[in-house]
């Protein structure tokens, strides 16, 4: 027998971005009468929000959608994401799944789904879905509902970069940016929620655009938002991020200290095949730059193994540049061939094992820089936003350049900003103290 609160289970593959989706989701299914569940627990309802980065990504759903009907099977399956856009119709075929809806209309998904109180599988499953995809500025509704720390906001969605590996202009569409307004009205709620700080989220947030108004004004007005400490760019297109940005981040107390730019490779003649907007020394020049601007830079990049005609020779460059640039870390991607993309089409594939290879080298690497860059920071004072305790008993949270940091305290440290001194590093930690001067040290 059903209970009077039906469970709602929300789960995310991908990026940042679908997290952030997620949570308003998750908000509005709560204010629907709702009660949410962890995934993997037995539930009345599943929406799924999936990815077509990766055939892995398309793949994980189609487990995720029998793995949780092996447990509730009777609960209802809606999937939407980036696959639920290029894959329609193979999930029609998925059995199990009652309601797949596209990208046009993911953010309305619960005004699809049966009550709460007739809620039941149907005989078939609906499907919403259009080609085409709006390209008008958005407001969104609700505001995000997030267990960690953190908060994601939306400001921005789809791409009209076409690098030729990317099918995420075809699964989210054309550029368009969230209207000021609305991002700073959730921005105010998030806060009331305690969450201090926000980090902008969208597929190419360099290229967020109202009006007259840039990503810095944007910034600037989040800043002035009463209880936001902190506000951090997600992952941004080298091509997009003009000095003054840099300059800012540079003197803002607010603004991280942290850019993540994908390189995706450091070889002329693959980065043009990738359709990527940049020469190689033209991103050292912006990196340089960056790095001169702002004093303790953190800085990540993404690179992209295995691409089409990537030979020894390619991969040697990429390797050599991800070493020699000041990155703290890779995130290492193997290029996965993607139905409807230009690099699909592409002869001169990459042998798996090597790509294998390859990526493993690049991982190392990033592990060794990481390494590197925690211990430049011991016997320095940190500001820490603390998040959980980890399997030790440790606190751990986030520098504003991105430092995982550790520190033994008996008080409850969870949400809290403080300053810590480093004192060692490990392997993804850093360890460290409460800072002399500190309320709880
Ligand atoms: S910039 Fe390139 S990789 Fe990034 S979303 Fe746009 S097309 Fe894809």
């Amino acid at each position: 027998m059903r209970q009077l609160s039906p469970r709602a289970t929300l789960h995310t593959i991908g990026c940042r971005l679908n997290q952030a989706e997620t949570a308003l989701l998750a908000d509005r299914l709560k204010r629907d009468g709702y009660t949410l569940v962890e995934f993997g627990h037995p539930t009345d309802l599943l929406v799924l929000n999936t990815c077509s980065v990766t055939v892995g990504a398309e793949s994980d759903c189609r487990h995720l959608v029998r793995r949780t009907l092996r447990h509730s099977p009777h609960a209802f399956v809606a999937v939407t994401g980036c696959y639920a856009q290029t894959g329609a119709e193979a999930l029609r075929r998925v059995p199990g799944i009652d309601l797949i809806v596209g990208t046009q209309y993911k953010m309305h998904l619960p005004d699809y789904l049966p009550t709460p109180a007739t809620l039941q599988k149907p005989a078939e499953p609906q499907v919403l879905h259009a080609r085409s995809i709006d390209r008008e500025d958005f407001v969104l509704p609700g505001t995000g509902d997030y267990e960690a720390t953190r908060a994601n906001l939306k400001i921005q969605d789809g791409c009209n970069f076409m690098c030729s590996f990317c099918i995420i202009p075809f699964a989210r569409g054309h550029e368009r940016s969230r209207r000021l307004d609305d991002i700073l009205r959730e921005a105010q709620a998030l806060v009331a929620r305690g969450h201090q700080e926000l980090v902008l989220t969208g597929v190419n947030i360099g290229q967020f655009h109202q009006g007259t108004h840039s990503l810095l004004d944007l910034i600037q007005q989040l800043e002035q938002v009463a209880g936001v400490e902190r506000i951090r760019i997600s992952s941004i297109e080298p091509t997009t991020i003009p000095m003054e940005l840099l300059d800012y981040m540079a003197t803002s107390s607010k603004l991280c200290r942290y850019l993540h730019v994908p390189l995706q490779s450091g070889d002329d003649r693959i980065l043009k095949a990738m359709n990527r907007r940049y020469t190689v020394r033209e991103y050292v020049s912006f990196i340089e730059q960056a790095v001169r601007s702002v004093p303790d830079l953190g800085l990540g990049t993404d690179v992209m193994v295995g691409f089409p005609g990537e030979g020894e020779q390619e991969f040697a460059n990429t390797l050599a540049l991800a070493s020699d640039l000041p990155f703290f870390y890779c995130h290492v991607f193997s290029f996965s061939k993607r139905p409807s993309t230009a690099a699909a089409r592409m002869r001169n594939t990459v042998h798996p094992a090597e790509v294998k290879a390859r990526s493993r080298t690049l991982s190392e690497l990033s592990r060794a820089k990481r390494l590197a860059f925690y211990q430049k920071h011991i016997g320095r004072r940190v500001k820490v936003l603390f998040e959980s305790r980890d399997v030790t008993g440790r606190w751990t949270g986030l520098t504003g350049n991105y430092i995982r940091v550790a520190v033994a305290a008996p008080e409850d440290l969870s949400n809290c900003l403080r300053d810590v001194t480093i004192t060692g590093a490990m392997d993804g930690l850093a360890l460290g103290h409460l800072a002399e001067g500190d309320p709880l040290s």
